[in-house]
C-alpha cells in the first residue's frame, strides 16, 4: 500500500516537473538544481558565480531551506529576483514548491535561474524539479567514500564538483583516487575540481555556465 502512495507521488512530481521543463524552454531560461549535503558550499559557489556573471547575464535564484532565510540573505547583495521557500522540515524541494516560486519571479527578465536545493545527499535525487541540468557540489571534507554510499544522487548528476579541494591534505583524502570513484559511477557526468572561495577556481565551471546559457537563450530563436 504505502508503495503505491509513493509511486503517486513521484508520478504528480514528475508530471508537474515535465510542466517547469517545457516553461523554462518556452522561456529560453537555464535552469540549474543545486544539489549537495549541507555544508557542501551551494551557496558560497553561487556567491562567487553571480558575483562574476550578473554583468553579463540575468540571474534569478530559488532558495530551499527548512526554516530560515540565511543563505537568500547572503545573495541580497547582488540585487537579483530571490524567492525563499521555506519546507518546514522537509528534506527536499519537490516540482510543485518550484512552480509555486516560478509565479513570485519576472521570469522574462531572467537568463539562468540557480535552485538551491535543501542540503540532503539522499532524496533531492529522486525529485525532477524540470531543470535543464543538475549540479553536485561535493565537498571532500565529506570523506572519499562518500560517492559509492550516495552513489543515486552522482548518477543523476550533469556536472559534480569536487569542492574545497584546497582541504585535501588536511582532510587526507586523494583528490585523484575520488575524481576516478565519481567517473566509475557516472562517466557522462563533467567532473571539476573547486574551491568556491577562490574564484580563480572557477573558470571552467563558468566556462560551461556560459556555454549552457547560450545554448538555452539560443534554442528560441
Ligand atoms: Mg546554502
Ligand atoms: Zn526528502
Amino acid at each position: 500500500m504505502e508503495i503505491k502512495v509513493l509511486k503517486n507521488v513521484m508520478i504528480k512530481n514528475n508530471s508537474i516537473g515535465a510542466d517547469n521543463r517545457a516553461f523554462f524552454r518556452e522561456k529560453a531560461v537555464l535552469a540549474v538544481n543545486l544539489v549537495s549535503s549541507p555544508g557542501a558550499g551551494k551557496t558560497t559557489l553561487l556567491e562567487s558565480t553571480i558575483d562574476k556573471m550578473r554583468s553579463k547575464y540575468k540571474v534569478a535564484v530559488i532558495e530551499g531551506d527548512l526554516y530560515t532565510s540565511r543563505d537568500a540573505e547572503r545573495l541580497e547583495k547582488f540585487n537579483i529576483q530571490i524567492v525563499q521557500i521555506n519546507t518546514e522540515g522537509g528534506c527536499h524541494l519537490d516540482a510543485r514548491m518550484v512552480s509555486g516560486a516560478i509565479k513570485e519571479i519576472n521570469i522574462d527578465d531572467v537568463d539562468v535561474l540557480f535552485i538551491e536545493n535543501v542540503g540532503n545527499l539522499v532524496c533531492p535525487a529522486s525529485f525532477d524539479l524540470g531543470e535543464a541540468k543538475r549540479i553536485l557540489i561535493y565537498s571532500i571534507a565529506e570523506g572519499a567514500d562518500k560517492p559509492q554510499k550516495y552513489s543515486t544522487m552522482f548518477k543523476t548528476a550533469d556536472v559534480v564538483l569536487i569542492n574545497k579541494v584546497d582541504l585535501s591534505t588536511a582532510c587526507r583524502v586523494d583528490v585523484d583516487h575520488v575524481e576516478k570513484e565519481i567517473r566509475s559511477i557516472n562517466d557522462k557526468a563533467l567532473v571539476l575540481r573547486t574551491t568556491a572561495v577562490d574564484p580563480h577556481s572557477l573558470r571552467e565551471w563558468m566556462m560551461w555556465l556560459e556555454g549552457e546559457i547560450e545554448r538555452s537563450k539560443k534554442s528560441k530563436d
